[in-house]
């Protein structure tokens, strides 16, 4: 187990992602040379405001939208917030339902029992064992009392994929607004705004190579929601604050690498099936989420008999970093919501681990992954006295 001079493998892109080069690259000038307020009317200003621009026309031209629609955030969760808030509150009289569903990230979850201690009625959509949201429970719910429609694009754990054009659709026929939190499928899948039909859509920089601490929230025109910071005239006097310029730069330079990169996608599928299949070669293991419908470098495996807290631990000294499920609960040992939202056993939910694998990553870090899981989840059943046959 002694392995220390070995390469690290990352394998937790889905918690976070390293800053890329050509990301700190395009942000420095923004520390050293512009770094004036955008809204100053002298030069050190407007060259600011220039990139600031520019900025927001190349997050709007990944997103497939008007520059006009994008609005610059701290990060994920607060755009989550301010969607779903900023909805409910500019709501019309008598819709004070908000529909989401049970498998969302907790930025949106908490938000959501937030709204309900204010009284909103907040209903949490049921998904199937692979965790695709229930279309005919939207169906029967969405009704002239529903404000807003709030559905993920892409889960953070288990990676599925959610028919999120026809989830808009359902919303705009019962007259509600539809949201989406698509922090884990903005930069990973090819996908543009207006074709999905969205009224609202949050990402955040830390997942696709930007750094942590900033995020966007797309609002179509003519969509009306209550402002989130009152401030100066910043992002149309909705979300007050001088803007964090070098990160706004970094997070437009991300999706648009990001965005050049999707050819690459085919080979992320591909390591992602091979280490699917390898895992679930194991005895008593188990794939959560869906075959098709899935992040492209999602994996997310249970192995029975097993904690996915110690298989964790191992891997992490042999030098691999995964994860149990979502990097915000893991201070917790409470089993996945998401998990359990797909009937998973209790048991089977405490073994479970993520894999979220992205461009870095190769053939050979698979390979390794495979086979120190494998020795690590046969050494920890040899110990455990539930295990058949022990
Ligand atoms: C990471 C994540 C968030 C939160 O984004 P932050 O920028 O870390 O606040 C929200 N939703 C999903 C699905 C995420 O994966």
């Amino acid at each position: 187990m002694n392995e220390t001079n070995v390469k690290r493998i990352y394998a937790d892109h889905a918690a976070t992602t390293p800053v890329l080069p050509e990301v700190v690259e395009a942000m420095l000038p923004c520390f050293n040379e512009t770094w004036g307020n955008p809204s100053s009317l002298h030069q050190d200003g407007q060259r600011a405001k220039e990139l600031l621009v520019s900025a927001r026309a190349t997050l709007a031209s990944t997103l497939g939208c008007d520059p006009s629609e994008v609005y610059f955030t701290s990060c994920g969760s607060e755009s989550d917030n301010w969607a779903i808030k900023g909805a409910a509150r500019k709501a019309k009289q008598g819709r004070n339902k908000i529909i989401t569903s049970k498998i969302e990230h907790h930025a949106v979850l908490h938000t959501c029992e937030a709204l309900a201690r204010e009284g909103f009625n907040v209903v949490y959509l049921d998904v199937d064992s692979e965790g695709i949201v229930d279309l005919d429970q939207l169906r029967r719910e969405a009704d002239d009392t529903t404000a807003l429609v709030a559905v993920m694009m892409a889960n953070n754990e288990i990676g599925t994929l959610q028919p999120i054009c026809e989830i808009a659709e359902i919303a705009h026929d019962a007259g509600a607004l539809c949201f989406t939190d698509a922090v884990q499928a903005f930069g990973a899948i090819r996908f543009n705004v207006k074709e999905i039909g969205v009224d609202m859509l949050a990402l955040s920089g830390h997942k696709l190579g930007a750094p942590k601490g900033i995020g966007a929230l797309y609002i179509k025109k003519g969509v009306r929601i209550a402002n989130l910071i009152d401030g100066g005239g910043q992002e149309k006097g909705k979300r007050g604050g001088t803007e964090n310029l070098p990160y706004i730069v970094g997070l437009a330079k991300a999706a648009k690498l990001a965005q050049s990169r999707l050819d690459d996608v085919p080979r992320i599928i591909k390591m992602r099936n091979r280490l699917i299949d390898g895992l679930c070669a194991l005895p008593h293991s188990k794939l959560n989420g869906a075959r098709g419908a899935r992040l492209p470098g999602n994996v997310n495996v249970s192995f029975e008999y097993v904690e996915g807290e110690s298989l964790l631990l191992w891997l992490d000294i042999m030098g691999i970093s995964a994860s149990t499920g979502s990097a915000c609960s893991s201070n917790s040992l409470e089993a996945s919501h998401v998990l359990l939202a797909t009937g998973l056993p209790i048991e089977m939910a405490h073994g479970s681990l993520r894999f979220s694998l992205s461009h870095s990553n190769t053939e050979e870090d698979v390979d390794r992954i495979i086979a120190a899981t494998a020795e690590v989840v046969s050494k920890l059943r040899a110990m455990s006295p539930i295990y058949p046959g022990n």
